[in-house]
Order: structure tokens, then sequence, then C-alpha cells
């Protein structure tokens, strides 16, 4: 169901007369937010701890506190020309915690299942300050999930970017995981009116696990296969009585599908075969923290499955001239 709000006290007029944030209200809201976990903690000793299976090594920095927010890639450690190539980003929106823990506990508990036959590169923590802060913007008040294009004002979405362009390796998936939260209406899309000074249109947050696929490029039977994986773990979002989610039309059961390259979208920049982007609710009755990171475990390891059906491993990579 869309919730159409209109920001503001004078809301027939809130289109024409609100201002957009200048640096000043930008660097307000920035003095608002605060550490609330730790990065060090949660995430960079994970990284350490997995440093004896995986090649890591750092492609970039935050400049607001260069110390605390090193940016962290994994990769497979013994690399196989002949594999496919698969790419697992998360935290691009640092708040959705399961996205980040997911790409972890993935690498931590089942990726040797599948290195026989892939090569991983894992970006697990891509706005390391959001994850601190529980943020979806950066300390710029920037979506970086709206920023992968060239020149990117984001500096987490132009550090990762810049540094799969460097790999320059094909990739046959990409899977970026992110999580629905309530937040995201009671928090991030009332601060998104208002920084932009348009009204605020949300929808009702759906209950339960959901895909946002490529409209360009659906690859429908990839994400079916997600979907039954992950039914396993946790409960698939129903579409609402207008047959959507978020406002956007299911295609199959717990699928929706955006145009990833306009929208500027992580899974759109890296030209993959294969692309979803995870939802997981975490904020459901249903679920524990534990289920919704077993979740974005659950919608890899699917994937991949899928994947070795239809390309057996004996078939390898086609070389991509
Ligand atoms: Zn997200």
């Amino acid at each position: 169901m869309k919730i159409k709000i209109m920001t503001g006290d004078s809301s027939k007029d809130s289109k024409i007369t609100k201002t957009i944030w200048g640096e000043k209200e930008k660097a307000a809201w920035l003095a608002n937010q605060s550490v609330k976990r730790s990065y060090q903690h949660e995430v960079l000793a994970k990284i350490e701890a997995l440093k004896g299976d995986f090649d890591v090594s750092q492609y970039g920095f935050l400049s607001y506190d260069p110390q605390r927010y090193p940016l962290f890639m994994l990769k497979t450690r013994n690399w196989n020309e002949n594999n496919r190539n698969i790419l697992i980003t998360g935290g691009v929106h640092g708040y959705e915690t399961s996205g980040v823990q997911g790409a972890l506990r993935f690498l931590e508990s089942a990726v040797l299942k599948y290195t026989d036959n892939f090569n991983f590169v894992v970006a697990p923590c891509v706005s390391p300050w959001g994850y601190e802060t529980i943020n979806r913007w950066d300390t710029a008040a920037i979506d970086p999930n709206r920023s992968f294009y060239a020149n990117s004002p984001a500096e987490s979405s132009a550090a990762l970017m810049k540094k799969i362009a460097d790999l320059n390796l094909d990739y046959t998936a990409h899977f970026d995981l992110h999580e629905t939260t309530d937040t995201d209406n009671s928090v991030f899309m009332p601060a998104l009116a208002q920084r932009d000074g348009t009204e605020l249109v949300i929808w009702e947050i759906p209950d339960g696990f959901y895909l946002v696929g490529d409209t360009e490029n659906p690859v429908d039977d990839f994400q079916t296969a997600i979907i039954h994986a992950v039914k396993k773990v946790t409960h698939i979002a129903p579409a609402d009585e207008a047959g959507c989610i978020i406002g956007e039309p299911v295609t199959q059961n717990g699928v929706i599908n955006y145009a990833t390259k306009k929208l500027a979208l992580c899974t759109g920049f890296s030209q993959s075969e294969f692309v979803t982007t995870t939802e997981v609710y975490p904020d459901s009755p249903k679920v524990t923290d534990e289920d919704c990171i077993l979740a974005q475990v659950a919608a890899i390891s699917g994937g991949l499955d899928y994947l070795l059906d239809i390309y057996p491993p004996d078939s390898k990579r086609k070389k991509v001239e």
C-alpha cells in the first residue's frame, strides 16, 4: 500500500516551497549522527580472521576518518583462471546489518563448498561509517546505492567501482546484500524528502524477504532458485493488494525488478551476467538477527547452486574476449 505523506507544515505547497539542503543543513545532520557499534570489532576482526583463506587487500578508505574506516576486499586465494567469478557486496547501505554479516558468514561457513568452481571477490562492508552510525547515507548525506556511476560523489561507491575496474574481471554473478527496515519509513525516507525538498512517498514495509532483479536482465530462473533456498530459512514477503512490493509489480513470488543501471544501483555497475539484490526484513517478529544472516547465506548459496546446475563444473568458464 502506498502511503503518501507531505512533509512540512505547508503541505499544499511543499513541492515548490521546500529548500533543498545546502552545506549548512548537511553539516547539521552529520553533527547529529553518532557511533553506535564498532566496525573494528564487528567487521575488521572477522576479516582479519579470514586472512588464512583469502587474499585480503585494502582498496581505499573513507576520508572522514582514514584510520577508522579502511575499505577491504577479500579474494579467493587460489585463483583459478578457468573458474567463473562471483562478486558479493555487503553494507553498501551500512545500517543493513545482515548484508555485512551475511557476506562475512558466507565466507566463514559456506564458501568452501563452492571454491572448486568459482572465484570470489567480496567487499563485505562497502560503507563502514554507515555501519557504525546505522545510516543509509554517507557523511556527505549521499545514498551510496544511488551513486554507482562515473565520477560518483559517493566516496564508498567510487572506491569500489575503481577497485573493480582495476581488477578487470568478468563476473558471472553479483549478489548485493541488503535489508528493508522499518526505519526506512520512519527515519531515512523522511530525511530524503527533507534533503531534496520533495513530498514524502513511502510504501508499506513488506514483511519478509524479497529480491530486486534488473528490469533489463531479470534472469527470472536465477531469482526463483534464490527464493526457494531462502524460503527454507525465512518467510518470503507477500505482494500487497496491488500486486506490488514497495510500489513495484511483483514478477514472481518475492521478486521485483528495478532499472538498476538507470538508478545507479550497485548491481548495475558490475556488468554481471546474473545480478540480484537481496532484501532481508530484520524487523519481523518472526525472525532473529541470526535468521537474517542465514537468509543472506542461503540466498548466495541458492544462486550458486543454480549456476552449478546450468553451468556444470566441467564446462568451466567461457573465455570472454
Ligand atoms: Zn539497502
